[in-house]
């Protein structure tokens, strides 16, 4: 690690620090914290600190419902939008049972298990995500809507990009607490903004991107702006998507490059490749969580629809471009923002990690996908429809459970399967124009 319990407290006091938030992410991705004052941080740095869980999605449910915080030392930052006198520090930090031993539904302990579980087969995992978001006006109450009144189109300038000074203080904010980032634009929506990171260790990456969803909407607001990472809020425009570029370290290499292969690409890569598409449509509840996800995935909005890679072309899952060498990146095309990047990571590593094992080689492809002859999953179908689909999908793998556990799988379709039915049980605009006169 980079501090040690001391050099945090020493920190906290040299930068007078009056609060600590001690961050947490609940089972669907929610960033949740609890305050602390300076004069409690040695208790809860030495994981002293108890909280009641009773109403945290994907603890609750546990017999014990008091657990403790376990702050991980490396992710002290001072929070560059909180006042600057008397400031305000954050640790994230890991959920435990009171005995110690980690909370097996905490989703960033699933995380850490998997990459511990790849770094024993030697394999280090970095992503370099690009997350797309929207910036809306808000009501005379100050709820959020869908209103714009830019008309900006892919990395227009301003004075037609709205959000200039918004995407400005954004990035700063990032890099003042330490995450780097590559560069920002606007996307193809009116009102539709982009941020990619530098690649990173997926762990690291999980925090950042927990910390940079954190930063757009306090930094939005103070802009007057509404953020959102719904993944398709207006029908007639593009969506926002979360791609992820993959690369797989082995002895320090990036293990997907062959300068012997005419592609430039390894085995590993198209095996890598491989295992994302064949479990994509089983981890999908993961990837794209929400009722709205599958709105998103439609043709005609550079959104993925169909189960190929390629190299070049918006709709395929997996898109492997240029460079090569030791840029090689895989980019996994259909998550989307709304998705909790822990068990993203893990269940996309997982995956990855599976392909490699059982040499499952897609071919590629423009239309539709199989692997090399006499392989599994050679009909792989597409993607679900919507979130009943991608529930039933999530229920019936085997292989997910095994990397998710058993009970958190439970947990975690029972409230999809009640969102479902919150969502279809609902009577919708949509039904009253189209039946109430009519019929
Ligand atoms: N917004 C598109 C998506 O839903 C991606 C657009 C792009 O970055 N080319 O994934
Ligand atoms: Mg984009
Ligand atoms: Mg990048
Ligand atoms: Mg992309």
């Amino acid at each position: 690690g980079n501090y040690t319990t001391e050099e945090i407290l020493r920190m906290a006091e040299e930068e007078d620090v009056e609060f600590i938030r001690l961050q947490f992410t609940d089972m669907f991705g929610t960033l949740k914290n609890i305050a602390i004052t300076a004069r409690e941080l040695e208790r809860a740095l030495n994981h002293e600190y108890l909280i009641d869980c009773s109403f945290i999605a994907g603890i609750s449910g546990e017999r014990e419902p008091d657990m403790y915080l376990r702050p991980d030392l490396d992710t002290f930052s001072v929070l560059p939008w909180r006042p600057q006198q008397g400031k305000v520090a954050r640790l994230l930090c890991d959920i435990c049972r009171p005995d110690g031993t980690p909370y097996l539904g905490s989703s960033r302990y699933i995380l850490k298990k998997t990459v511990d579980a790849a770094l024993a087969d030697g394999y280090t995992c970095y992503v370099d995500p690009e997350c797309e978001f929207f910036l809306f006006h808000t009501d005379d109450n100050g709820m959020p809507t869908t209103v714009t009144h830019e008309q900006a189109g892919y990395l227009d300038i301003s004075p037609l990009d709205l959000g200039e000074n918004a995407r400005r203080d954004m990035v700063l904010t990032l890099e003042d607490m330490g995450y780097e980032v590559e560069s920002s634009h606007h996307e193809t929506a009116p009102a539709q903004h982009e941020i990619d990171f530098k690649y990173g260790e997926v762990r690291k990456m999980a925090d950042c991107l927990m910390t940079f969803k954190m930063a757009v909407r306090i930094i939005a607001k103070r802009h007057g702006l509404h953020a959102t990472f719904m993944p398709k809020p207006k029908k007639e425009a593009n969506g926002s998507g979360m791609h992820l570029h993959f690369s797989l370290f082995k002895n320090g290499r990036n293990i997907f490059q062959d300068q012997e292969n005419p592609e430039k690409l390894s085995d590993e890569a198209y095996y890598f490749a491989g295992g994302l598409l064949a479990h994509s449509k089983e981890m999908a509840l993961i990837t794209n969580p929400l009722v709205n996800s599958y709105k998103r995935l439609v043709p005609g909005y550079e959104a993925p629809t169909k189960l190929t890679w390629t190299k070049n072309n918006q709709d395929s899952l997996v898109r492997i471009s240029d460079p090569r060498g030791d840029e090689t990146r895989i980019e996994l095309r259909s998550p989307d923002p709304s998705a909790n990047p822990y068990l993203v990571f893990a269940v996309c590593l997982a995956a990855g990690l599976d392909g490699i094992r059982k040499k499952l080689k897609p071919v590629e492809a423009s239309d539709s996908l199989g692997f090399e002859e006499g392989q599994k999953g050679e009909d792989l179908g597409k993607l679900p429809e919507n979130l009943k689909e991608a529930i039933t999908l999530f229920e019936e793998s085997s292989w997910i459970k095994e990397i998710l556990g058993r009970e958190f799988c439970e947990e975690y379709a029972a409230a999809k399967k009640k969102e479902w039915m919150r969502y279809t049980t609902e009577i919708t605009k949509w039904e009253l124009e189209e039946y109430l006169y009519r019929i």
